[in-house]
Parts: structure tokens; sequence; C-alpha cells
């Protein structure tokens, strides 16, 4: 097994295009934290000599992996073999803690000294995995590294099974998207280190994040083998503020635990896929579920395993697991709505009863909203661009459907808005004209990007009460935070990080 006691290294790789911007990239990794470098000579403009190399090796700040990728294995390198290796052999000479030398170089050509040994495939996970771990494991090797693409989250835990199962010194990375847990959970399951890029745009394999992005974010400094992990499931996430707010709460609340983004592609197979792959090993404990995966959480789940107003819905957006796997479900998007609304109205849930409501929208959100307001009694119309669509919903939960052309006509006291009109880039848009808004009491837009909406801005403008899609979207991520942890989730602080995003304060 993996040696769990030395803390994991944080490399940076340095891929500027000269020895000096290298050095000095070298300082700022320093300072940034970072454990360790790795000087990509292939980056270099001009091929590098031995007085470059003693320039790299000299007084430097951290130790320095030499590293001089040829094409075949993802590098920029392809010039001459007997060059190439050539220079790792100088710079070993020269001092460098370690030199990357690749698989493929037949064992009697390779370079002598402090060896990384590693082997890179950019199209997938390899067939013959077993077989490239079985030779990396023979060599007498320093450190042994695989690194290929990510096809699914599930081949960031293979990737990070590799080091876990292994008696030797080992980097497993699975690239891109698919891939961020097997770098962000590298500390956790003792790999020998992982990698993190020095600034957004230097990153030397796609995937990579930033160290900032590392410790600020995903908890590099904290993660141990204990932690927990949790994580959102979607299609796209790399945009998701829950890795963000969730991070901080458990830092907050001092939960030994880490959240990190899942991508899995649309999809019922590559959903189940990714849960059978999700061993007791990863400690998993929790799951936010978003587009296009909702639905296939409500069947994994199975329905008797989750409540009956999330089961109305047929969708969830929570995943709790057990430490024996077994799974328990539920929907925070429609009580975060409910009570949004309710507590800018100052009532109770069930002060809905017989309230009329007009909602905009037949979608995901429409659909969690309008079953909480049947459940509450409320008299709901849903007023939705594909009628059809508004009419079968509000069959399902004994609402009114009307044409989206009709809400000019609306006399509600609340209007919600569940559709994307007005958000981010469409700013100006809105979906309900100005006069109708004076005749209602309070406007609900779901949308939290723009935080304050043209349509929040003309409710206010017209007198009515407001409700921002933030509060729903800081109600759903608190009450997840508390169905996994069973502990009070810092609200506060959870706002102020959405908040920070909204308005472009936290990359
Ligand atoms: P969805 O399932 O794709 O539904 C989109 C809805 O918007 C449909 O009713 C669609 O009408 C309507 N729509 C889209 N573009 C339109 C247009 N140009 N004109 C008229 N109608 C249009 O999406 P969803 O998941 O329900 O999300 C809806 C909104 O909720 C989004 O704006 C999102 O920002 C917000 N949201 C908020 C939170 C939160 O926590 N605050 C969480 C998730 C989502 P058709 O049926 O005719 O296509």
């Amino acid at each position: 097994m993996s040696d769990t006691t030395s803390k994991p290294a944080l490399i940076v790789p340095l891929t500027q295009s000269t020895v000096g911007e290298m050095r000095s990239a070298m300082r700022q990794s320093a300072e940034a934290g970072a454990d360790m470098v790795e000087c990509r000579l292939d980056y270099l403009a001009n091929p590098p000599d031995e007085t470059d190399l003693k320039s790299l090796l000299e007084g430097n700040p951290l130790p320095v992996i030499v590293t001089y990728r040829p094409k075949r294995q993802g590098g920029r390198f392809d010039g001459d073999e007997s060059e190439r290796l050539k220079i790792l052999a100088a710079a070993a000479g020269l001092g460098a803690d370690y030199i990357d030398v690749e698989l493929d170089v037949p064992p009697a050509s390779r370079p002598k000294g402090p060896t990384i040994l590693s082997h890179h495939d950019f199209a997938g996970k390899p067939a013959d995995l077993d077989k490239i771990i079985a030779e990396l494991e023979a060599s007498d090797a320093d450190v042994c590294k695989i690194v290929f693409a990510a096809n699914g989250p599930e081949d960031a835990l293979a990737a990070l099974d590799l080091f876990r199962k292994s008696d030797r010194p080992m980097i497993s990375l699975a690239m891109g998207e698919a891939g961020l847990a097997s770098r962000i959970l590298a500390g956790k399951f003792g790999a020998f280190g992982t990698f993190a890029s020095l600034t957004p745009g230097e990153e030397s394999a796609p995937g990579q994040l930033t160290i900032a992005r590392m410790k600020n974010i995903y908890r590099w400094d904290s993660a141990g083998p204990a932690t927990e992990v949790y994580g959102v499931i979607g299609c796209p996430v790399a945009h998701s503020m829950s890795p963000a707010i969730h991070n901080s709460a458990f830092g907050e609340t001092g939960i030994d635990a880490v959240y990190v983004p899942l991508l899995i592609e649309p999809g019922a197979e590559n959903f189940n896929r990714f849960m059978e792959a999700v061993a007791p090993w990863t400690d998993m404990r929790g799951l936010s579920v978003t587009i296009p995966h909702k639905e296939n959480a409500l069947v994994r789940v199975g329905a008797e395993k989750i409540d009956e107003l999330s089961r109305q819905i047929g969708a969830i957006n929570t995943i709790a697991i057990t430490p024996d796997g077994s799974l328990s479900g539920t929907n925070t998007d429609y009580a975060a709505a409910i009570d949004a609304l309710c507590a800018a109205m100052g009532i109770k849930r069930n002060d809905l009863s017989g309230r009329r409501v007009a909602v905009i929208g037949a979608g995901g959100v429409a659909r969690a909203i309008v079953a909480a307001l049947s459940h509450y009694n409320a008299e709901t119309t849903i007023y939705n661009r594909t009628f059809t669509r508004a009419e079968k919903l509000a069959d399902e939960f004994g609402a009114k459907a009307q044409p989206i052309d009709e809400v000019s006509e609306i006399s509600s006291e609340i209007i919600i808005n569940c559709t994307s009109i007005g958000m981010h880039p469409n700013v100006n848009d809105t979906p309900v004209p100005t006069d109708t808004l004076a005749r209602v009491k309070v406007v609900f837009d779901t949308i939290y990007n723009p935080i304050q909406t043209r349509l929040l801005r003309e409710a206010s403008d017209a007198g009515c009460m407001t409700v921002s899609g933030v509060d729903m979207f800081v109600n759903q991520a608190v009450a997840q935070f508390e169905f996994w942890t069973g502990t009070k989730a810092p609200r506060d602080l959870m706002r102020k990080v959405v908040v920070r995003h909204l308005t472009g304060q936290e990359k």
C-alpha cells in the first residue's frame, strides 16, 4: 500500500519558454506553497544545454523534476532521441531530484539517476493498464507514473485505486475535466504527488487546476486519509458554484471533508457506471445532482428511500451514502424555493393554502415548485412557451395551464419565474410586462445569475416584494449540507461565497 504518512507533493509544472522565466516561476511556485516543481524542458523555445540545466538546478528553492517529454508521449520534443536522453542524464548528474523517463524508452537506454518512470495515454484508460502497471512496478524506478485521459469520473476513481493499492511511490492521474477527482483526492489516497499550475493558462495537461484552487477551494492542505468525499454530478459542472460553497462550509464547521466536481455525460448508463465505481474505499458520503441526472438519481436510489414529495417530483438533487454503501435521497429544490418565498413573505408553508400563484415555465425547477405549491394547496396557474408541457404539468398536480402569451393577464398575488428568460447573458429580457407587475404583490425569480434580474428590478420599482434565486440557491445548498452531515450549515458564509462568485470576486 502507498505510504500515507508522508504528505503527497503538490508539484507545479513549469512551462515557460525561457530558462529565466522558468527560474522566476520556480520562486513564485515556492511562494505559492508548492512542494516541488517540474521543469518541462520541452516547452523551452531553444533546446537546453548544460549551462541552461545548471542555471535551472543551482540554488533553486524547491526539489526539481526534470522532464523532456517527446511528442509520442504528449510532449513537445521531436528532435533526436539520444540527445534528449543525454540531457536527462546530464540533469541527473547536475543534481535534479528526479528525472522523468518514459516507460517506452528501452531499459538499456534509460538515463541513470533518481527516476520517475512514466506512461501517458491521451486517448483514454489503456486497455492494457494492468500490464503497464506491472512493468512500472517491476522496474527499479523511484516513482511510477501513469497518466491517461478520463472518459468519466469512474476513470478518476480507477486512477486513485492504482496508487491506493500500490506499495510503490506512484503518481496516477486521469486527465480532463472528468478526471478532476484524481487530482483533488491524490492527497487523501497517498499519491507521491499531483500537479497544479501556477496560473491559469500554464497547465501542462488537460484538467490541471491552479495551485490556488487546489489549496483555497479543494482543501489540499487539510485533506488526509480520513477525509470524507462529496461531490456534484452533472454535465456541465465546470462553472458550478457548489464546490466553493460546500468546501468553505466544511472548512468553517471543521468537518474533515472535501467536495469535488464530477463531470458525467448525459445518459443513465453513464450515471450508473459512476455509481457502480463508488467503492467503500472512496469514503464518498454525499452527492449533489444537477442537470441532466436528477431523474437518473431518483431511479438509482430507489423510490422507496425517498420522501413523498421528491417522489412526486420524480427527480432528486441530493444523495447521501452511508459507509456500507446504502443510498438515500431527497430533492432540496422544492423546499429551498418554498422556504425562500415564505421567508420573504413572513408566512409559514401552510399559509400558502388558497393563495393564487402564477408559475412561468414548465421545466425541472417549475416541476419541483408546482409540486410543492400543490402540496400546500396553493391555487397555481402554469404559463409556458410550449403549452402542452404546461398542460401536462398542470394535470399532474391539479393546477391550471395557460399559454405564455397570457402572462400579461396575470392577476395572481405571487409570480414565480422558472424560465431562463433574463438569465445571463440575456439580462435585458424579462418574462413579465411592467404593467402586469402593478397588480402583483410578490415576484420571485428563480434565476440567480444575475443576482438582480430585470424582472426583479422592475418588480421592486412597481412596489412588489421580491425574492431572488440566490435565496433559493443558498437554501438548497444549506439543506444538502445538513442532509449529509446532520450539522447546522454556516448559511451566512455560504451566501457570501455565492455572492462573491456571482459578482466575479472569486474565479
Ligand atoms: P429547464 O428544465 O430547461 O426548463 C426551462 C424552462 O424555461 C421551460 O419551461 C422553457 O420553456 C422555458 N424557456 C426557456 N427559454 C425560453 C424562452 N426563450 N422563452 C420562453 N420560455 C423559455 O430548466 P430548469 O432546470 O427548470 O431551470 C429553469 C430556471 O431555473 C433557470 O433559469 C435557472 O437559472 C433557474 N434555476 C435556479 C436554481 C436556484 O437554486 N435558484 C436552481 C436551478 C435552476 P419550454 O418548455 O417551452 O422549452
